[in-house]
């Protein structure tokens, strides 16, 4: 077991330099034109180090310590030409004690401040469609970053975009169109779904249910529980539309229902891709011109669906920096789940993540 900083063998400073240098040689991200989606290409050689140490002991805090004490991090972000677009989902009030919902998604708003005060200090925050466009337009992308966040959860209006307008810091909020007038709770944060949390039974209500709400829930006679919190529902219209029309906050589009596109044919990708963003265009007063795909999960046809309806750009879940190669319409991230260390936040911003291409929920 390794618990703390200076419990390392040798073994594991050996496989840690290892990995350093590998990563440091690492290749430049390829563009994806067909992809199987949330199944991404490992690096041989990244897993080849990765291999030498386990995988507990890749996760522990020690390791990203170790690579922070190191100054990795800090040499990676000078060193590659790439970019990095931050996922998020929801911000919690200050001093929330309250345990609710998936607790992946749910971040302490202390957390992230002290994240959005550590990322001010070293990267330009753009835009997304900056971002975009920088790539399109093969302009620098190294020591940008941009935030997102996904499902237009109440929390990010209410808590996560004061901070960062008062910072005067960009975001891009990807909404899900039919949600706003219903604010029921996302059937990820259902209470009772923990009865229900084996990876099969997850596997499947994302293929054979197609993600949809209204199939999992009454699969799973699920109802929104009373008392569910505001900060854990989607936001209503006014609150995007003001937060939107004042300035620095992107509104983009994350489907009309959150179901599971690649399972869709293409007569509901309409409805999913077209009428969502007209949808948004109309309620909340915004242009939209990107696109996040619900779960994260693509393949090559919602791709072209997606390009074709006249979006700039879309993300995926997939993990990793953007770099000049990379296709505008299938762009990595690097998802913050809510209990990440300050010293692994670090490391995934600058593209240190041992087990690279896996896909999160949301
Ligand atoms: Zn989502």
């Amino acid at each position: 077991m390794h618990g703390a900083r200076g419990t390392m063998t040798s073994a594991e400073r050996l496989a840690i330099a290892a990995g350093i240098v590998c990563s440091n040689i690492e290749r430049t991200p390829v563009a994806k034109p067909v992809s199987k989606g949330r199944h991404n290409w490992h690096g041989a050689c990244f897993t080849i180090v990765a291999g030498l140490i386990s995988a507990k002991f890749m996760l522990r805090s020690a390791f990203y310590t170790g690579l922070v004490t190191l100054g990795v991090p800090a040499l990676m972000r000078r060193w590659r030409a790439a970019g990095v677009i931050l996922c998020y989902h929801n911000v919690l009030p200050p001093r929330n004690a309250r345990v609710v919902g998936d607790a992946g998604v749910h971040l302490s708003f202390e957390r992230f401040a002290e994240q959005v005060h550590w990322l001010v200090r070293r990267y330009a925050i753009v835009p997304l469609a900056e971002l975009v466009a920088r790539l399109r337009g093969a302009q620098r992308l190294r020591g940008t970053a941009a935030l997102t966040f996904d499902d237009g959860y109440d929390g990010v209006f209410a808590h996560a975009w004061p901070l960062l307008h008062d910072l005067r810091v960009p975001a891009t909020v990807f909404v899900v169109a039919d949600r706003p007038d219903r604010r029921d709770a996302f059937w990820w944060d259902h209470p009772d779904l923990a009865r229900h949390t084996a990876p099969p039974d997850r596997e499947r209500w994302l293929t054979e249910l197609k993600g949809d709400a209204q199939s999992i829930t009454s699969a799973l006679s699920l109802a929104t529980p009373a008392g569910f919190p505001a900060s854990h529902r989607p936001a209503g219209w006014d609150a995007i539309a003001a937060a939107a029309a004042g300035g620095g906050l992107e509104i983009g589009v994350h489907s009309a229902t959150h179901r599971t596109l690649t399972r869709l044919d293409d007569g509901e990708f309409e409805r999913e891709i077209v009428a969502s963003r007209e949808a948004i265009r109309v309620r909340a007063g915004v242009e939209p011109v990107l696109f996040a795909y619900p779960y994260g999960i693509w393949d090559a046809r919602v791709r072209d669906a997606v390009r074709k309806a006249g979006y700039h750009g879309a993300v995926t879940l997939d993990y990793g920096l953007v770099g000049a190669r990379h296709d505008p319409w299938a762009l990595p991230r690097v998802n913050v789940p809510a209990s990440i260390s300050s010293a692994a936040f670090q490391a995934w911003a600058a593209g240190l993540h041992p087990r690279r291409g896996q896909a999160r929920s949301g």
